[in-house]
């Protein structure tokens, strides 16, 4: 029987970091992934969100959010890992829990790591806010 304790989330976030020498790089990548996994605003299993140029909640740096279901995770991540461009990609699942565990504990990174913003970020549910 299934341990009563395991969790699972069932929404998963790549959030794709970029700087200004690095911007175009991250144009390039948000255009391939839309084309390798065929993303519309009619996909149910994708979304792509707008570009933040500006730092928003505990992300320090310009970035765009890749939205995807926990079963496209096995064919987004492996695809992202080889693909990002050097470019430092944060993925973390979207559980019920708090948002902080979500962006540290639960959390893995593709490429070098950020530190993110994480003080005054006190269990507020991101997910209304667009994290
Ligand atoms: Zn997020």
């Amino acid at each position: 029987m299934a341990n009563s304790k395991q969790k699972t989330a069932s929404i998963f976030h790549a959030h794709v970091y970029f700087d200004a020498k690095t911007k175009r790089k991250a144009s390039q990548l948000r255009t391939q992934v839309k084309k390798a996994f065929n993303i519309t605003e009619r996909s149910r299993n994708f979304k792509i969100g707008r570009w933040h140029e500006k730092p928003v909640g505990p992300h320090p740096r310009p970035m765009y959010l890749i939205w995807f279901k926990a079963k496209e995770f096995g064919r987004v991540v492996p695809w992202l890992s080889m693909n990002r461009k050097d470019l430092s990609i944060l993925v973390h699942p979207q559980h019920d829990g708090d948002p902080v565990i979500d962006h540290t504990d639960y959390a893995m990174w593709l490429g070098k790591p950020i530190r993110l913003r994480l003080s005054g970020f006190s269990g507020k549910p991101l997910a209304k806010r667009g994290f």
